[in-house]
């Protein structure tokens, strides 16, 4: 079988061609050595009977390495593995990614490339002349659009047809000691020689590394230092003509569209505004998200009538169960807080395992267990522990992926990038470069796939960095129980929930960045690393792309909920319900029975360790919940809301909320509880991760200890904090002058420093 590498710049579609080709049948595992993700797949067309494997080589500009990825694709490329390389092309960026395409032509390998995006361009009203181009590049051309599957068989085709023949690399460059330093790596019998002989020309530091013979008898000929950027000139004075010749249609229009982009941007990452728009627009995200009373609705209406909304619940649904009165759907629209906003709405429609679907489902259960004379142990074991864990996690899914369908769409339209760019030229002064912004923002989806996309980062001390501070940026999983949590406090505080669940995000991403600041400061010193990335132009994500991107995310929850989390509620059930010479807790009487619990004598025993943070012993004898809760959601986050809320069950509470409450603890504890939650030890699952991505053994001890302290650390400052915020408002000033004051003090030497 035929093997084909699709090459191109990130971005170029071919990751969403390679998916068009090979369906289901792909394999991703790592490149050697290096742990950059590797896709291999198999394109099949029963009808013409036609195969071959197709390999998804990293994005990449060039391939005069700069970048581990660009290392890659070259070595890849030269290592005769592949029977033709596809370069896959932006149609709508020709000249840029043709770029590239001249570098592939060097090499002795059949070419054929895949104009991309060939819709979006037809879109702008704009068209390529295939013949022309492919006349003046020397291979075959095809137009294609891999998102919409159009002349994809027809590409195979033309692949298999070009890849029966040989091809000798060929050059569009013209210098005399081009010919020359070719024979030198012809007689070292390396293959494709013109590609060499032109990389060493350039003094490319790889070619040096991987041919230091042939390297050194180019450099006898001695070659002008310069011709690395004159090479690069006369791509670009090759490629503006022929795109010229070969592009036609209105390109007032397409001036147009592209202007359009470059003004959305005007604005979006301009100095000052880029900022304050990027906090409203994720506030807005928020607000619809996990707010209330988006459009007032509610206000506005009990103002003009004196009643309010829907308070009389959902058409008046009413479950009897066990003798108990359940209303499932009663906050559906509306509850003391205001009016639901969708994603308020979406979670309420759920429901946990006495509200919204769920909460039919599980008492509907319970009702059938009842009536066919189950034993009442049983019968609390799989409503409180199993239905009630797996409800109360399944409850967020519809929440928490209508706040991945905005992630995404921010992913997909472009702005994510601008967000990586408006960072970087704030960061850089601090050392830390943006291109590691793209994966902690993606861990506001999920630690693992932000952690593995680290392998991007080209040094080792910002890969550390990097991982380390991913979990702070809050997961699908952390945000249940900063809901539950924010939900508490706003309605103790008086503050709208979206807020308080927006600046709970805030504050990750504060912490995150102070503490890269702090290590590239102190115990991992750096210099920011270049960060070089192209702007896509903004474009309306396609539904498709965009529903596949959060059924993926939503299907790894869902997952998650029936595997890991199923086991532990299970777990943590048997625990709280038997004591430690196995009677069950239930046959017990008053204190006993809340006090004999395995559970409950563990949680007692950690207890003490919380106190710092407000939620030890000031909970009293409901400090266990907390501790328990805590240790749990080191297995996986979502059991902080799972063991929370069936724990609050077993302690005779309606829910958590209602435990939190009346738990003793106060506003600040619980904010204590949140904080430490949020920045300790993430799951089990990203500590494995994390394991595998950062190698060494003592980083990885390190990175475990600087979760646990700062966790610790932050957890205590944030309670301290809250509990005495009036002694701080004098005592934090104070301190802020002292470090002004030294600030002030110091700096005048520096400048002489710097001077002399
Ligand atoms: P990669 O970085 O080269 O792997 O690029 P991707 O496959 O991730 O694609 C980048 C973006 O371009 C995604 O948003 C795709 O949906 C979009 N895209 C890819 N192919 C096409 C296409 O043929 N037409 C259009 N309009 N968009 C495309
Ligand atoms: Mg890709």
């Amino acid at each position: 079988m035929k093997t084909f590498a699709l090459a191109g710049n990130p971005n170029s579609g071919k990751s969403t061609l390679f998916n068009s080709l090979t369906g289901s049948r792909a394999y991703v595992g790592n490149w050697p050595g290096v742990t950059v993700e590797r896709k291999e797949g198999t394109y099949l067309n029963k009808k013409k009977n036609q195969e071959a494997k197709i390999i998804d080589l990293p994005g990449i500009y060039s391939l005069s390495p700069y970048s581990p990825e660009e290392r890659i694709a070259r070595d890849y490329l030269l290592s005769g593995e592949p029977d033709l390389v596809i370069a896959v092309v932006d149609s709508t960026n020709l000249e840029r990614n043709l770029y590239l395409t001249l570098q592939l032509l060097e090499m002795d390998i059949p070419v054929v490339v895949a104009l991309n995006m060939s819709d979006a361009l037809a879109k702008q009203g704009r068209s390529v002349d295939v013949k022309a181009l492919s006349d003046g590049l020397g291979v075959p051309v095809i137009s294609i659009s891999a998102l919409q599957s159009h002349n994809l068989d027809e590409l195979m085709a033309l692949s298999l047809k070009a890849a029966e023949r040989k091809r000798v690399g060929q050059t569009i460059l013209s210098h005399e000691l081009i010919a020359k330093a070719k024979d030198i790596y012809s007689e070292e019998e390396a293959p494709s020689p013109l590609f060499h002989a032109i990389k060493a020309l350039e003094q490319d530091e790889v070619e040096e590394k991987d041919h230091p013979e042939a390297y050194k008898r180019v450099g006898e000929l001695k070659p002008d230092e310069s011709l690395s950027s004159s090479f690069a000139d006369a791509r670009y004075r090759f490629l503006e003509p022929l795109v010229k010749k070969c592009l036609s249609g209105k390109s007032t229009k397409a001036k147009e569209k592209l202007s359009l982009s470059d003004k959305i941007d005007k604005v979006l990452t301009n100095k000052w505004a880029a900022l304050p728009i990027m906090a409203l627009i994720m506030f807005l995200i928020f607000h619809i998200v996990f707010g209330t009373d988006l459009l007032y609705i509610g206000s506005i209406y009990s103002a003009a009538t004196g009643n309010s909304l829907f308070a009389e619940g959902f058409g008046g649904v009413e479950l009897i169960i066990d003798g108990e009165t359940y209303q499932p759907f009663a906050d559906l629209f509306y509850s003391t807080d205001g009016v639901n906003n969708l994603g308020e709405f979406l979670h309420m429609l759920a429901g946990d395992n006495e509200t919204g679907i769920l909460g039919c489902i599980s008492l509907g259960i319970k009702q059938g267990l009842i009536n066919i004379n189950t034993p009442t142990w049983l019968v609390n074991f799989l409503y409180d522990g199993v239905l009630g864990g797996l409800a109360a996690v399944l409850g967020f899914v519809p929440q928490i992926m209508l706040l991945f369908v905005f992630f995404s769409f921010l992913e997909d339209s472009g702005y994510m990038a601008r967000v990586a760019f408006v960072l970087d030229r704030i960061f850089r002064h601090f050392g830390v470069s943006g291109r590691a912004f793209l994966p902690m923002i993606m861990g506001f989806g999920c630690a693992i796939p932000a952690m593995i996309n680290t392998r991007s980062l080209s040094s080792e001390k910002e890969k550390i960095k990097t991982i380390r501070v991913i979990p702070f940026f809050t997961c699908g999983a952390k945000a249940e129980f900063l809901v539950i949590i924010a939900a508490v406090i706003a309605s103790i505080v008086g503050v709208d929930a979206g807020l308080f669940t927006f600046l709970t995000y805030v504050f990750g991403v504060a912490v995150a960045l102070i503490a890269v600041i702090v290590m590239t400061k102190t115990t991992l010193k750096e210099e920011a690393p270049p960060f070089i990335m192209e702007l896509p132009s903004y474009h309306l994500p396609q539904p498709k792309a965009l529903a596949l991107h959060v059924l993926d995310k939503g299907g790894h929850f869902i997952k998650k909920a029936f595997t890991i989390i199923f086991a532990s509620t299970v777990i943590i059930w048997f625990l709280a319900n038997f004591s430690w010479d196995y009677t069950p807790v239930w046959t017990l009487e008053g204190e006993a029975a809340e006090t004999s619990s395995i559970l409950y004598s563990l949680g007692n025993l950690l207890q003490p360790l919380f106190t710092p943070m407000g939620f030890g012993v000031q909970a009293g004898n409901n400090g266990w919940i907390y501790a328990v809760a805590s240790i749990q959601g080191i297995v996986a986050k979502e059991n902080v809301v799972a063991t929370a809320e069936s724990l609050s069950g077993v302690a005779g509470y309606g829910s958590f909320a209602d435990f939190a409450l009346a738990s003793g603890i106060s506003t600040a504890g619980l904010v204590g509880f949140a904080v430490f939650n949020m920045l300790t030890i993430p799951c089990f699952a990203s500590v494995a991760t994390a394991k595998g991505e950062l190698g060494s053994k003592k980083a990885y001890i390190n990175t475990l200890l600087f979760w646990l302290v700062t966790s610790y650390g932050l957890g205590t400052l944030a309670y301290i904090t809250c509990e005495w915020v009036w002694t701080l408002a004098i005592t934090l000033p104070c301190l802020a002058g002292l470090i002004v004051g030294l600030y002030f003090y110091n700096r005048p030497k520096k400048i002489k420093e710097v001077n002399a």
